[in-house]
């Protein structure tokens, strides 16, 4: 799924600056947190206690750490970004400071209006994903905002009767939504969007009641397979790379050992300048110094960003993802 603000001779540049980050040991992919205040009430992070206060010390800019790091990939994060009424002058400026990049806002999308979503875009957003777990009203209950899928369906309608043709909704494999990720994967196909899948971690509060367990396994295995066929008949919808999904099985079997790569070829910055290696690590020192990370012994999550940061490059693959293709673009070997 390429957004009408990209061209496909724009893949051979990315490609190009993705070397060229890796051969010089550079981040691909920075994720700017705007914010650690949240108004959701999830019951498997804690970053909605947050102070209100906390605004007070909140970067007003991001734009010297983008300029620093230079990424291919730029992601908008929290808590809430939708929070922050200057969400639009901090992604211009990192539009600014950074010549070709990709990037993506992730919100939960209570705060999300057709209104708001075309500033950002305008300002400079190439991606919307939006967290949906479940099709119904259990997803109103997991965030603890009233209404929540509903609204998140008329307003990504709106975004896509209003032109803003790049919308994915980020997913997460728990123990009690397997039978709903085909749905949602068939839903967002006739809506028009995309579904990025990650797996459920205690990681974050330490809430093991999402955890997928051996009772699950089979139906991962069925599940993974189901959404490999649905890739090779139609590609653009899941977003995940085959590879990113091929490990799903090992992962919640506890077999993955291969260490995370967090901090050096993703990073979180903080609101206010530090850096972590993922969400679920502390802030270690200020976004400059984060030549200082090296890769951990750590498998805590599987988080898509996680996972797809140690997919190796299957390039025809990854090409008809981006395409949205079923078959090898000319060239592409
Ligand atoms: S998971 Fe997301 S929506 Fe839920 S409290 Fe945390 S930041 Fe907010
Ligand atoms: S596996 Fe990596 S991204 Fe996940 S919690 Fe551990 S260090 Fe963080």
């Amino acid at each position: 799924m390429l957004s009408s603000k990209f061209k496909p001779y724009h893949v051979p540049l990315f490609l190009g600056k993705y070397a060229w980050l890796k051969a010089r040991r550079r981040p691909v992919l920075v994720h700017f947190e705007v914010t650690m205040r949240c108004n959701a009430r999830c019951g498997f992070c804690d970053y909605w206690k947050t102070p209100a206060e906390a605004k007070k010390d909140e970067l007003k800019s991001f734009a010297d750490a983008a300029r620093h790091f230079d990424p291919m990939l730029v992601t908008w994060t929290g808590g809430e970004p939708l929070l922050r009424r200057d969400l639009e002058d901090l992604v211009a400026a990192v539009d600014r400071a950074v010549r070709l990049k990709y990037v993506t806002l992730i919100t939960h999308g209570g705060m999300l209006t057709p209104e708001r979503a075309r500033s950002l875009w305008d300002a400079g957003i190439h991606q919307f994903n939006i967290s949906l777990d479940y099709l119904d009203g259990r997803h109103d209950v997991a965030r603890g905002i009233p209404g929540l899928t509903e609204k998140i369906f008329r307003t990504v309608e709106a975004m896509r009767a209003g032109g803003i043709d790049n919308v994915r909704f980020n997913t997460v494999l728990k123990d009690d939504n397997l039978d709903q990720i085909l749905p949602i994967v068939r839903r967002a196909e006739e809506m028009g969007c995309g579904v990025n899948l990650s797996v459920y971690t205690d990681a974050k509060n330490g809430n093991t009641s999402h955890l997928l367990g051996e009772a699950q396994h089979r139906e991962i295995d069925d599940l993974v397979a189901r959404l490999l066929a649905f890739k090779r008949r139609r590609r653009g919808v899941v977003t995940n790379s085959d590879y990113y999904l091929e490990q799903i099985p090992r992962y919640v079997r506890g077999q993955m050992t291969e260490p995370c790569r967090s901090g050096i070829d993703t990073i979180h910055v903080s609101p206010t300048g530090g850096v972590r290696r993922c969400p679920d690590f502390p802030t270690d020192f200020h976004w400059s110094e984060y030549r200082r990370y090296e890769p951990i012994a750590c498998n805590d999550c599987y988080y898509a960003c996680r996972g797809e940061a140690q997919a190796p490059i299957r390039i025809a693959s990854r090409v008809r993802d981006v395409m949205g293709t079923t078959r090898t673009p000319a060239g592409v070997a």
